[in-house]
């Protein structure tokens, strides 16, 4: 059965054709007998294998130095694993280099725990700079912002500067500048690392929203408390290797 997935939905569709079409029941994530080892011989993950399907919302949880965020960093190519095979969206992320990983990032939004935004840029800019390298026109640009900030709650921030903004706003414009583009998988490390419990809440609320318009989202945390709140599927890392809760 194929089945429409709208991650888009709250930007306006522009034509019929807008939103990516594919089997809901796929994996869009795969991790097959995984093991990353860095340069210094340090182990990030063992022998990890992992499926995740579209519309999935998956926590992964596990102490610091576990492994979780090399795992996210396998997903979109910042790092390559040294055995096995990790494929998105049916692409062996292994054997992407320059353009066509450039094109598998563009499909995948990431939000980090330190917001990473750009302190000379406004909320608005912060949100479309990566839409403007991607070469979107203005009008288009236009189109996706402002649903963009309204469903983070930040439209009225949009001239704001970063450090005009709270931890908790600037963590909610780093989820917009990733979800503008409406990728169908969105990966978030640690995104309530530095957020109170209320506005880690919220992020996941948008996480979840968005999870509800079909994107699939995959969050590490160490925070047991949000994974119990939160009532998603949960597998843990510890010392690099993977277990199901
Ligand atoms: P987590 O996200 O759970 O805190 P990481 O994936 O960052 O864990 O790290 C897993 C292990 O890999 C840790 O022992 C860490 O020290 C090691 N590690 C992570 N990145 C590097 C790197 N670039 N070089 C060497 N070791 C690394």
């Amino acid at each position: 059965m194929r089945t429409v997935v709208k991650t888009d939905q709250h930007i306006p569709a522009k034509d019929s054709t807008s939103s990516p079409q594919s089997s809901s029941n796929a994996p869009i994530v795969q991790l097959r007998s995984v093991t990353k080892t860095y340069n210094n011989g340090c182990h990030g993950l063992l022998d990890v294998s992992l499926e995740v399907k579209q519309k999935e919302f998956l926590l992964i949880t596990g102490p610091s130095g576990s492994g979780k965020s090399t795992l996210l960093k396998l997903l979109y190519g910042e790092e390559l694993a040294t055995q096995g095979e990790v494929i998105v969206n049916d692409c062996n992320v292994t054997d992407l280099r320059g353009d066509r990983l450039s094109l598998l990032r563009r499909r995948i939004g990431i939000v980090f725990q330190d917001y990473k935004l750009i302190p000379q840029r406004t909320v608005a800019e912060n949100v479309t700079f990566v839409l403007q390298a991607q070469g979107f026109t203005r009008k288009e640009i236009q189109r996706r912002l402002e649903p963009t900030l309204k469903l983070v709650g930040l439209l009225s921030k949009a001239n704001c500067f970063p450090d005009q903004l709270s931890g908790g706003e600037q963590q909610r414009v780093s989820v917009a500048r990733a979800i503008v583009g409406t990728p169908p998988l969105i990966l978030a490390d640690e995104p309530t690392g530095n957020l109170d419990p209320d506005n880690s809440w919220q992020v996941i609320q948008i996480l979840q929203k968005l999870n509800s318009f079909g994107a699939t989202v995959i969050v590490t945390t160490h925070d047991e408390q949000l994974v119990r709140r939160c009532n998603h599927p949960v597998v843990q890392v510890c010392n690099g290797r993977l277990y199901r809760k």
